[in-house]
């Protein structure tokens, strides 16, 4: 981001749970005043993590190690479920944990990010495609760049590790198998930043 100069007269940063501009600096301290009922199931999210998903996921990743270290036929094979079961366990956690903070997070009073108008955070999908349907039908045009951009991504990642670790992938050195594997999540990450910028700019000047 080079060149690119905004006049800092408010903070642009907005609190991801009710939408009121915080300093980036105080978001945590905001955070554990407006929001404590949501910091409460991030926190017993995060318990149930260290409880119960990590330690099956040292397992996966003990059994991924300890395959390698047989030299048997099935060492990529190993390799690869404890890889795989690794990332499926993340995937579950991530499912569930989400599906526990969703309703609380709708039930937070939160601010439109276009109006400033104040409401539940469960009527704000309403309000935003009723009071702004251009900011609507924009967020639905890119919507594809996040969920479903995102699984295709780790279909890609998985797969490629798989032919990877299978040797299926002839003279593709580390290097380039590094690239193949980051190159696309970085363009990703860039892309989603532009956009996210430029939608910005668009929608949010009057707030
Ligand atoms: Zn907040
Ligand atoms: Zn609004």
């Amino acid at each position: 981001m080079t060149g690119v100069s905004v006049p800092p007269k408010k903070s642009r940063y907005h609190c991801d749970i009710c939408g009121e501009r915080i300093g980036a600096m105080s978001e945590r301290e905001h955070k554990m005043t407006a929001h404590p009922e949501v910091m409460a199931v991030q926190r017993a999210n995060r318990r149930l993590y260290l409880i119960r998903y990590f330690p099956v996921m040292s397992v996966a990743i003990v059994f991924a190690g300890v395959s390698v270290l047989l030299h048997q036929w099935w060492a990529r094979f190993g390799l690869l479920a404890g890889i795989y079961a690794m990332f499926g366990i993340l995937l579950l956690f991530g499912v569930r944990a989400w599906r526990r903070e969703k309703p609380v997070r709708l039930g937070v009073d939160a601010r439109c990010l276009v109006c400033s108008a104040r409401m539940a955070g469960r009527d704000l999908e309403q309000h935003i495609s009723t009071a702004h349907p251009d900011v609507a039908s924009a967020s639905k045009r890119s919507g594809w760049l996040m969920t479903p951009a995102l699984l295709c991504l780790l279909v890609y990642m998985l797969g490629l590790m798989g032919l990877w670790v299978l040797d299926l992938l002839p003279g593709i050195g580390p290097p380039i198998f590094v690239l193949l594997i980051f190159g696309p999540a970085y363009g990703w990450a860039a892309i989603v930043a532009v956009v996210g910028v430029v939608l910005g700019r668009r929608y949010l000047k009057q707030a």
